[in-house]
């Protein structure tokens, strides 16, 4: 290639990074005054679903700043609004009279698939694909494997990415502590008194008003733009991961999995929405809740108890997606059958958990992983709901929901439906857990102690419905046969009034898609 040429980058909008592969690739190949970069609003991608507005906001605004910024370092930025990706990279291939494009492998399957296959033939240019840098995994070289006929754990996927990475390893490679896991010190409920200091907010500048009149109250979404205060450079989103090392991070481990009617953050990071588009680094995280720990600031069970959220799971999601895609968008292991509940699209019910834990994600695009995992899908799960469905549910509402990361923890873990591959077993429990973690139950129209009959839980009757449904096939997994021993206790007269109840039940829910005018005008 001449160095008159001109070459071009194209960055997605989830791919912000300080350092950019492609950006790198390009100035080294033909230099800084040869390139252009180019960002594309692709009004397909922005209405592919009735995404959550904050989400659409957060998006935008932050690929704006990247792109000010890069303007700022002397990039030539071309900037698209554009029906389609594909339209947008032709408008500026011409514009440009660009030679070749070089752009960063999506995380994405769909838009990684359209890369490799399409993007060169829509746009008569060469293309050149470079390796993702946003996940560690793809840092990891080789990429961990299983042993041969083994299944790779999320237990030995994190042992083997700590060793690799060399975090919170004592000299000889031992962990520190002498666990390499402290999940058993992270599950206490939150006292009645608790002061979860809240995470900075941030003013919203022009450029990011500008999205809000954009995205506003016309367009295509769910929720609201109005309160927006979200942090969209990567300045704004140090400051928030900074804030959770002075504030809340030592309070991290012991109530990881607590639920309050108050509030979803409680003492969580809330940095997964910036993670997931590049605005902070997952090892730098790492390294300083290392350095928290080594500094005598923080536990072991707090700093592990994040290590683990951010270099297992986070990474082990991103790696089973790519082993099982395109089969886990489908997978269906319970053979869910039903839309989702409409209560999870508009709040309204008189389950009190799931009141609050929709509310908010209504309002916020948040909740806390627990909330997540043992209202939302532990309900879809018990009721039959297609994974699928759940998997749009959490795409729509979700700020940091991305294709990688919902289908191996809604499709794999939440629902359970991947044959088992991303967890050994379904995550069930009945009202119990959730009156045990959370104070959701004292206010509840339902009564967390009853099975059956005028005021049990809808957790409860559906918990054990799902056990007798599915005695056999829970029976042979080793991590539940304890559970369902506990079925022998119950007669069968009590096994069909629980299975009419859960049909009942299950009957008069409405679903998302019947007629529904407030969610119909909200879309
Ligand atoms: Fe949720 Fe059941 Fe508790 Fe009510 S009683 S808050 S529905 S778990």
């Amino acid at each position: 290639m001449s160095e008159s040429e001109i070459t071009s980058v194209w960055i997605l909008g989830d791919q912000l990074l300080l350092r950019h592969a492609a950006l790198e690739e390009a100035v080294e190949r033909v230099g800084r005054e040869n390139m252009r970069v180019v960002f594309i609003e692709s009004i397909e991608r922005i209405r592919q679903l009735p995404y959550q507005k904050k989400k659409l906001v957060l998006l935008l605004s932050a690929m704006r700043h990247y792109a000010e910024r890069l303007r700022e370092q002397g990039y030539t930025i071309d900037y698209i609004h554009a029906d389609s990706f594909g339209e947008g990279l032709k408008q500026h291939i011409a514009r440009q009279q660009s030679q070749a494009l070089i752009t960063m492998a999506a995380s994405e399957y769909d838009t990684r698939l359209w890369q490799q296959e399409e993007l060169e033939k829509v746009i008569g240019v060469p293309v050149t694909l470079v390796r993702g840098s946003q996940f560690l995994v793809e840092q990891y070289n080789p990429i961990p494997r299983p042993q041969p006929g083994k299944r790779y754990i999320l237990e030995n996927f994190y042992r083997d990415m700590r060793r690799h990475f060399g975090i919170l390893l004592e000299g000889d490679g031992s962990p520190v502590g002498g666990q390499w896991n402290y999940d058993k010190l992270n599950r206490e409920s939150l006292p009645a008194r608790f002061d979860a200091p809240a995470p900075p907010t941030f003013e919203p500048d022009a450029i990011t008003r500008e999205v809000m009149d954009l995205i506003g109250e016309n367009e295509h979404g769910v929720g609201s733009t109005s309160d927006f205060d979200l942090p969209v450079t990567h300045e704004q989103a140090q400051a928030m991961f900074d804030d959770f090392l002075a504030n809340r991070l030592a309070d991290f481990g012991p109530y990881e999995d607590a639920m309050s009617t108050r509030e979803s953050g409680l003492y969580h990071s809330q940095v997964s929405a910036y993670v997931n588009i590049g605005l902070l680094d997952s090892l730098e995280m790492v390294l300083a809740v290392e350095g928290a720990y080594r500094n005598g600031e923080a536990s072991i069970n707090s700093v592990e108890g994040f290590v683990r959220q951010v270099m297992g799971w986070r990474e082990y999601m991103y790696w089973q997606y790519w082993q099982q895609m395109p089969s886990l968008r489908t997978a269906n292991s319970w053979h869910g059958t039903r839309k989702m509940p409409l209560m999870f699209w508009n709040g309204q019910t008189e389950m009190n958990c799931i009141r609050h834990v929709a509310g908010r994600v209504l309002d916020t695009g948040y909740n806390n992983h627990i909330e997540r995992l043992m209202v939302v899908c532990n309900f879809c799960l018990l009721a039959g709901i297609i994974p699928a469905e759940v998997a749009e549910w959490f795409l729509c509402w979700y700020f940091d929901a991305y294709d990688w990361v919902v289908l191996p923890n809604v499709v794999g873990m939440g629902m359970n439906s991947d044959d088992g591959y991303t967890a050994t077993k379904p995550y069930i429990a009945s009202a119990n857990y959730i009156n045990r973690m959370s104070d959701y139950c004292g206010e509840c129209h339902f009564s967390p102690k009853q099975r059956t009959g005028p005021g049990a839980c809808p957790y409860n009757f559906l918990y054990w419905n799902f056990l007798i449904e599915n005695e056999e096939k829970l029976r042979a997994n080793s991590r539940l046969g304890p559970n369902v021993l506990s079925l022998r206790h119950i007669r069968e007269g009590e096994r069909r009034v629980i299975a009419e109840e859960a049909q009942t039940f299950l009957d008069k829910l409405e679903y998302y898609g019947a007629e529904d005018p407030q969610v119909k005008d909200n879309v």
